[in-house]
């Protein structure tokens, strides 16, 4: 596979909050490859700010040290990694208060692309969009990057979508969901709208139902505190797994352009069913063997009613889904990493094979991570003497068997997402309208559960789950694909 790079403009990139965890874990590494990779041009800048005092050698160093912990340290990159870190500077700047903004002010270049990416706490936001703008740092050229959690409920995501705009257009707003960055949840749009073989099938009168299941590992660790508040719906559903749903659900947009694919997306949101109580399984995991602290232990609150794991039934009424059960699923401390989507036809009319051949259903299956790549089950003879028995086998295409090594590194979400971000393309991003509308469809849930007052079932850990998840399939007639590595 030959790999395509196109250098983007030259930028003076502003990563506040630069001296945190997101940026020296995420956004400095991704930007280092993509200088590796050649991306960036000689012009380009990136300048840190945030509260800590540091000089810019000193900031400098911590660039390195950040590469070195999350890149690796190779020879090979000894040269790249000085002539990166020497595009890097400093302000020590406060969001709220005047110190630095001029400092900042004054190392903005004229007439090139300006990013100003929010790494910091969302009550920052606000400030930080003001001073912007009230230091003559918006320009034409200038976009901002919102990192999640964009609010908490609808009124709160609502404000800062309000404040936001009081200093920026929407086309320069963008809003990260890294679910939307990874190759393979873009692959999604290419397998669906690359293909004529699925298109016709991608209704309810071919598709019994489909599940999304994006499961964890591992547990809340030292985001505790902050992961009692949001909890699996706030901190999955209404962004990751909601970003999953409307690519398996929409209709072709005319053009993959960004405005054209959020408008699909969207209509699928506000098409979304309001989920009945009945239809929402919640779960805490336990401890393990004193091994792994417990989900309330880990949250600091042993009273804790916050969910570490969510199950849910949905449905979309329109003329292409209505009938077919959408079942979402997303858990911390499970048995396995892996995140699935698989669409589950429905059983051949008849069985010119009797009752004795059984049911057999297609399932495509769209393997996320790991081990990225899609599965189509089949039913086939069992080979042998003794009849007409039939049986399941997978068809598997594993992407980096098909595609070579190089897809087996395919780059990091954040890598493109910023990349998109210079050059001006809003496709992978969300529009301030589909946030809200996933708030207002998650609301609802979450005001229900509180108002009755439901503690989340235990479960342990390592498991795939509460049992009465399993319920919530069972009622139906249906089962949940196993949680496989
Ligand atoms: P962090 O606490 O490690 O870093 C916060 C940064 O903000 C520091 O650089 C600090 O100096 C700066 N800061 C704090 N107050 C400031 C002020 N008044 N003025 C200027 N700078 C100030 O946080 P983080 O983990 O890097 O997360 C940053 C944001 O990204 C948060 O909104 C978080 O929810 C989001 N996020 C983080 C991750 C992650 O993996 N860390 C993942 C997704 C989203």
């Amino acid at each position: 596979m030959v790999s395509r790079v196109i250098p983007v403009e030259p930028f003076d990139l502003v990563i506040f909050g630069g001296t945190g965890d997101l940026a020296r874990r995420k956004i400095l590494p991704a930007l280092f490859r993509r200088f590796c990779a050649g991306q960036m041009p000689e012009e380009a800048r990136i300048i840190g700010a945030a509260r800590s005092e540091h000089d810019t050698d000193e900031y400098k160093a911590m660039v390195r040290d950040a590469i070195v912990e999350f890149v690796g340290e190779d020879d090979a990159q000894a040269d790249a990694l000085a002539a990166f870190v020497d595009r890097t500077d400093y302000v020590t700047i406060d969001a709220r208060g005047t110190d630095g903004w001029v400092e900042l002010a004054g190392k903005m270049r004229e007439g090139c692309v300006r990013a100003f990416y929010f790494s910091v706490a969302p009550a920052l936001f606000g400030d930080l969009a003001e001073r912007i703008h009230v230091n003559g740092m918006a320009t034409d050229q200038s976009r901002i990057v919102v990192e999640k959690p964009f609010g908490h409920d609808l009124a709160t995501a609502r404000a800062l979508n309000d404040t936001l705009a009081q200093h920026f257009d929407e086309g320069q707003i963008y809003r990260i969901d890294h679910y939307l960055g990874k190759e393979t949840v873009q692959n999604l749009m290419a397998i669906r709208f690359g293909n004529m073989l699925f298109e016709p099938l991608w209704n309810s009168q071919y598709v019994d139902h489909i599940q999304i299941t994006v499961a964890e590992t591992v547990g809340v660790g030292g985001r505790g505190e902050y992961y009692d508040k949001a909890g699996a719906m706030r901190d999955m559903v209404q962004n990751h797994l909601m970003q999953l749903l409307c690519l398996i659900a929409m209709e072709p947009p005319a053009k993959f352009d960004p405005d054209a694919v959020r408008d699909e997306k969207l209509k699928v949101i506000r098409a979304l069913d309001e989920v009945e109580p009945h239809h929402i399984v919640r779960g805490q995991y336990e401890a393990l063997d004193g091994e792994h602290p417990g989900y309330r232990e880990a949250a600091g609150d042993p009273r804790s009613s916050t969910e570490s794991y969510i199950a849910l039934k949905t449905h979309i009424s329109n003329w292409r889904w209505a009938g077919t059960p959408f079942y979402l699923r997303t858990g911390k401390r499970l048995v396995a990493r892996s995140s699935v989507i698989s669409v589950v036809f429905k059983d051949a009319p008849h069985s010119i094979f009797g009752p004795e051949a059984g049911r057999h259903a297609n399932v495509l299956s769209i393997r996320l991570q790991p081990n990225e790549g899609i599965t189509l089950q089949v039913t086939i003879k069992e080979p042998g003497p003794g009849g007409m028995r039939l049986v399941d086998v997978p068809l598997d295409m594993t992407f980096a068997e098909a595609l070579g090594p190089e897809s087996d590194d395919p780059p990091d979400a954040y890598e493109r997402l910023i990349m998109d971000v210079i050059r001006g393309n809003q496709t992978l991003f969300m529009r301030g309208d589909e946030v809200e509308a996933a708030w207002a469809w998650a609301d609802p849930m979450i005001a229900g559960w509180k108002a009755r007052g439901e503690v989340p079932k235990p479960y342990e850990s390592g498991s795939v789950g509460p049992d009465q998840a399993d319920q919530l399939l069972r009622r139906d007639g249906r089962v949940w694909r196993g949680i496989k590595p």
